[in-house]
């Protein structure tokens, strides 16, 4: 019998588990053919979830729990998710029931056909405002212009990954994780599924603005050096114009003369090369940053528990 696991990542979703717990089992019952597995990931939640999940593992031993140290992330849950996982696939899902579980029977249809990375499209995207929807769009053109990969916009981490790719993700141990990008990375034959956004059905995201941002530069420095290039391609322009005014000067001086004026222009470069400079530096300064973390060579995460046991 095969065997289908579901990671859920869980960060204070205390009052989400039990409504999604519902769900899987419904999920699990019409789908009976298989052997279930629930593997929620505890990322360090300072609310209820760690006995909410302990008294789903006493109830029901299809469920697995793995307790981080503290909380990682998102992404880094993910990661403990793909080290812990033991089904032959595993669908990948939030624990707000943002992501209907029924779609799940679909993925898997598409999985029996041979699929080995089968993604959910988002058709709506939810309650979320304009700005976010707009910058998100804007974002994903930059980076499949400026990357290789081709990491589509509309599509997050609900999705069903054959053991193959499994295997792949888990060999990838950075610290900065980017796991939209790394699952184009590893390559493998996609296909995808449509679904629509549902709200939350508890508590709050607990993705802000700033972490948001802090994932997007990530994306960018991890999957590509051409805002390296970028900084070196306006240093060209910016020079090549200077020395283009600085010949016109010359001239201009010769055959009219120079009274002492063209303050503002003085300040306005110097400003502007400033500028040019600082945002360069800034840019070298975050792969170097990147560089300093992955060269560190930590271990990405740490566990406490697995299913109540102490874990070496
Ligand atoms: N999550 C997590 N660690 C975090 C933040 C979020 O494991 O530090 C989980 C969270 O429990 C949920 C999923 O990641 O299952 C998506 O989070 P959220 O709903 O807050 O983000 P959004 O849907 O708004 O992007
Ligand atoms: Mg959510």
């Amino acid at each position: 019998m095969k065997k289908v696991s579901v990671i859920i990542p869980c960060y204070n979703e205390a009052q989400s588990i039990p409504l999604l717990y519902e769900e899987l089992c419904r999920l699990a019952q019409s789908e009976s053919m298989y052997e279930w597995e629930f593997l929620f990931v505890n990322d360090g939640s300072q609310d209820t979830t760690m006995e909410v999940l302990a008294g789903l593992r006493k109830l029901d031993k299809r469920c697995n729990y793995v307790d981080l140290s503290r909380n990682y992330g998102k992404e880094v849950a993910l990661l403990a998710g793909f080290d812990f996982v033991t089904g032959d696939c595993a669908a990948i899902m939030d624990a707000d029931l943002q992501h209907p579980p029924r779609i799940v029977h679909e993925m898997l249809r598409k999985w029996e056909e041979g699929y080995d990375d089968v993604y959910a499209r988002r058709v709506t995207r939810g309650k979320e405002s304009f700005l976010r929807k707009r910058l998100s769009l804007i974002y994903y053109k930059l980076l499949s212009k400026s990357t290789r990969l081709d990491v589509l916009p509309n599509v997050g981490d609900f999705r069903l990954l054959d053991r193959c790719c499994l295997d792949a993700l888990r060999q990838m141990r950075e610290q900065s994780r980017y796991t939209k990008g790394m699952y184009c990375y590893v390559g493998f034959k996609k296909t995808h599924v449509d679904f629509e956004t549902q709200d939350r059905v508890a508590g709050q995201s607990s993705m802000s603005y700033r972490t948001l941002i802090r994932l997007a530069i990530e994306g960018l420095t991890a999957y590509t050096t051409s805002p390296l290039r970028w900084a070196a391609g306006i240093g060209v322009i910016v020079s090549l114009v200077s020395f283009l005014y600085a010949i016109w000067f010359l001239i201009k001086t010769i055959v009219w003369g120079e009274p002492v004026v063209g303050f503002p222009t003085l300040m306005i470069t110097m400003l502007f090369l400033g500028g040019v400079q600082l945002l360069s530096l800034g840019i070298i300064g975050e792969y170097l940053g990147q560089v300093f973390n992955e060269t560190k060579n930590r271990p990405v995460y740490f566990v406490r528990t697995f299913n109540d046991e102490k874990y070496e």
